[in-house]
Parts: structure tokens; C-alpha cells; sequence
């Protein structure tokens, strides 16, 4: 599942080649891959101008201008397990396109904006402006987002782990992947981080010292920067929106390997299952 730098990497190619068209025409192909509805869908967004590309936590954000440069509300895609977004020309097609855009030409040529999904858990959601009942403000998954790991300090982080300054009982990692807590963090960076920092996924996040979670804190920001400058982790379906893979899979120290040697002890990683999800970690390196 596409994380922080998967998404940023997505939302960075997606903006060289989409931003400042308008949006002609909007082929929805699965209805149960947009919301609202086909009609309103097509009458938040078109005709209007994609004038930025984004990025909130895991979701991808194209932020629309309306007719003389007036607010044109948001796009917001929530790519899930196997969703992507294309910069397509025209005439090519992806496998199992949900929600085709048709944009105008730049310049340099017509381009299509594809969103493919082949399990179909992604959602493709289009926003009306103006802060209203219809607008992205009051989407409760949007507006309960907690801070993005990068723009945050880490005394703020260690706030977020201890809210209303009591110690959490909560899991060292249920509240990393909690996008309440911090958005964009998923398994692959939760683990990777958590092994940087020698801390086990199944500590008590109300235990480990305010040291330990500096630390923690600093190997969160060094994972997501490294992989963000790798173009993020293509395990399976990851793509950007040029189609091109990214590469920090080949820097993973945790993530799917258990068995195999820890590459700082040598031990063999194990696996354990903590806030429902599989958590590869070395008993060696990492504490509670
Ligand atoms: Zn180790």
C-alpha cells in the first residue's frame, strides 16, 4: 500500500505534467470507485483547472481553480492497496482504469489523468469548494488527520504519543500507523524506523523514554527523506505517475525479511503480529 513518499513521489511526477489544464471531459468507467455520485462527481470537476498537485498524509490532493481563478474545491485520491494515477497521452490505457480525465492541451499535447485500480479499494473523491457541508474541511477521514512526520518537531512528536500528557498503553506501533496520531506512516516505515531506532513494534509507547523517542522521531524523518529521494518502495503495485518504480526496497532492513539475517547483528528477524498487522523486527537490536 502506497505510504508518505510513495504518494509524495506520485504527487510530484503527477504535478510536472497535469498542472495548469482544465479538465474536459471525465469518464467514470466502475461508479464504486468515485464518490459523489456520476453526476455531481462530473459537475465538481469539470471544466475546471487542476492549478496544484499534493499530498496529506497518504492521500493524493489536486487542488481545482474555477472560472476566473476562484476556488474549484479538491480531487482527493485515496489509492489504498493497489490504486494508481497515470499521466497518460492520449489513446494509452492502463490495467483496469476506474476514472479517466481528459485534460487540455498545454502545449505539448492533449494527456489523459487515469485512475486504475485492480482490487478496487481505492477511491477517487471530488470535493466542492467553499468550506461548506460538500467540501473537504468537513470529510471527518481528512479533517482528523494528525500532523505530517515532516513538518513536526520533536517535542511536538512526543506530544502526539502522549496526548493530554498521559502515558499511552497503546503499542509503539498502533499509533505510528494511527493516522490521527501522524499521517502517512503504514507497515513498511513503521517497521523500518522502529528497527533504526531499536525499538521493538510491541512496546508500550507510555514506557519508552522521552530519549528513546527523540530517536525514534529522528529515523521516522530519516527513513521517509531517504525514501521520498528514492522515489519510494515498489514492493508490487507501486507506480508513479509516469509508471516508473521507485527503489528504496532495496535499502529495507526490516520489512519482509523475516528469517533473514538482521544486517546489523546477524541475527534472524521474526515476526509478530501487533495492531493487526504483520511486524518484522530483530530481538537483538530492538527493546521494549
Ligand atoms: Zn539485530
Amino acid at each position: 500500500m502506497p505510504e508518505l513518499p510513495e504518494v509524495e513521489t506520485i504527487a510530484r511526477t503527477l504535478a510536472s505534467e497535469v498542472e495548469s489544464r482544465l479538465i474536459l471531459d471525465v469518464e467514470v468507467l466502475d461508479e464504486s470507485a468515485i464518490a459523489p455520485e456520476p453526476g455531481s462527481f462530473r459537475e465538481r470537476v469539470l471544466g475546471r483547472r487542476i492549478a496544484r498537485v499534493d499530498r496529506r498524509g497518504k492521500l493524493l490532493l489536486l487542488h481545482l481553480q474555477a472560472a476566473g481563478g476562484k476556488d474549484g474545491g479538491e480531487i482527493a485520491v485515496h489509492l489504498r492497496m493497489t490504486g494508481r494515477v497515470l499521466a497518460l497521452p492520449p489513446g494509452e490505457s492502463p490495467v483496469r482504469p476506474r476514472v479517466v480525465l481528459t485534460l487540455s492541451d498545454r502545449g505539448c499535447g492533449a494527456m489523459l489523468l487515469v485512475f486504475s485500480d485492480v482490487r478496487r479499494f481505492g477511491r477517487m473523491l471530488a470535493f466542492a469548494p467553499g468550506g461548506g457541508p460538500d467540501s473537504i474541511d468537513h470529510w471527518p477521514f481528512y479533517r482528523d488527520l494528525g500532523p505530517e512526520p515532516l513538518l513536526i518537531t520533536a517535542e511536538e512528536f512526543r506530544q502526539r504519543l502522549a496526548p493530554r500528557g498521559k502515558k499511552s498503553k497503546a503499542r509503539i506501533k498502533a499509533l505510528l500507523l494511527d493516522q490521527g496520531v501522524i499521517a502517512g506512516i503504514g507497515n513498511i516505515y513503521a517497521d523500518e524506523a522502529l528497527l533504526r531506532a531499536g525499538i521493538r513494534p510491541d512496546a508500550v509507547a507510555g514506557a519508552i523514554s522521552a530519549r528513546r523517542q527523540d530517536k525514534l522521531f529522528a529515523a521516522i524523518q530519516a527513513v521517509l527523506t531517504q525514501a521520498i529521494a528514492e522515489n519510494g518502495s515498489s514492493i508490487r503495485d507501486y507506480r508513479d505517475a509516469h509508471g516508473d518504480a521507485g527503489s528504496f526496497q532495496n535499502h529495507f532492513r526490516a520489512y519482509g525479511r523475516a528469517g533473514q539475517p538482521c544486517l546489523t547483528c546477524g541475527a534472524a528477524l521474526r515476526s509478530l503480529r501487533v495492531a493487526g498487522r504483520t511486524s518484522t523486527f530483530c530481538q537483538h537490536c530492538q527493546t521494549a
